[in-house]
C-alpha cells in the first residue's frame, strides 16, 4: 500500500468508528464516510446521508444518487473518478437539517478528506453545503458560478455552487439549471489546470 492509500483507508476507518455527536443515537446505523477515487480532480460535498445511505453505507445512493450518477455522466465522469461524501457522516432522523453543532463535530473529517485528496474543485450540492463554504451566499444566485474563496488545503481552492439533485428532483423547474450547470464541470476544470 502507498502511504495515500494508508491515509485514506485510516481516515475512512476512523469515520466508520465516529460516535461524537447524537446522530448515532437518533436511529443512524453506520456512518457513511465517502467513497470515489481518493486522487479525483474533483469532489462532490452533499448534505448528509438518507435513508438508503445510511442503510448501505454509501453516499448518494438514493433517488438524488441516482440522478446525480446520471448528470456525471451528462458531464463525462464515472462515479469512480470523483469523491463523493457529505458534509455530515450520520443520517439525520427523518433526513431533518443537520445541526450546527453535528457539522462542527463532523468537520474534521471532512477538512481530512479535503487534505488528503486535494481536489482542483469542490462542487457543493445544495445550500448546506455551500453554507459551510461560502457563508452567506444564497444559492439561487450563485449556482453554477465558480467561486475561490479560502481553501483548506492551498491558499485558495474554486468552490463550484449547484443545487442539490434532491431539490431538482421536488421541483422539475431546476433540473435542467442542475444539468446545465454540471455540464460546466469539465469545462472550468480544464480552466483550472491551464493556470
Ligand atoms: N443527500 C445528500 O445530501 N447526501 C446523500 O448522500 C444522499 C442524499
Amino acid at each position: 500500500m502507498t502511504e495515500k492509500e494508508t491515509n485514506y483507508a485510516d481516515l475512512q476507518d476512523k469515520i466508520k468508528k465516529c460516535r461524537q455527536c447524537r446522530l448515532c443515537e437518533l436511529g443512524a446505523t453506520q456512518a457513511v464516510p465517502g467513497e470515489g477515487s481518493y486522487s479525483a480532480e474533483v469532489m462532490f460535498i452533499g448534505e448528509a446521508p438518507g435513508r438508503d445511505e445510511d442503510a448501505q453505507g454509501r453516499p448518494f445512493v438514493g433517488a438524488a444518487g441516482k440522478f446525480l450518477t446520471q448528470m456525471f455522466e451528462l458531464a463525462g465522469y464515472r462515479r469512480e473518478d470523483v469523491f463523493i461524501t457529505n458534509v455530515v457522516k450520520h443520517r439525520p432522523p427523518q433526513n431533518r437539517d443537520p445541526m450546527p453543532d453535528e457539522i462542527e463535530k463532523c468537520w474534521p473529517f471532512l477538512e481530512a478528506q479535503v487534505k488528503l485528496i486535494k481536489p482542483k474543485l469542490i462542487v457543493l450540492l445544495g445550500r448546506h453545503s455551500m453554507g459551510r463554504f461560502l457563508p452567506g451566499l444564497k444559492i439561487s444566485e450563485v449556482h453554477g458560478k465558480a467561486k475561490r474563496a479560502k481553501g483548506i488545503w492551498g491558499e485558495k481552492q474554486v468552490y463550484f455552487p449547484v443545487y442539490h439533485p434532491a431539490a431538482a428532483l421536488y421541483n422539475p423547474g431546476l433540473r435542467d439549471v442542475l444539468i446545465a450547470d454540471m455540464k460546466k464541470i469539465p469545462v472550468l476544470l480544464k480552466k483550472i489546470n491551464n493556470k
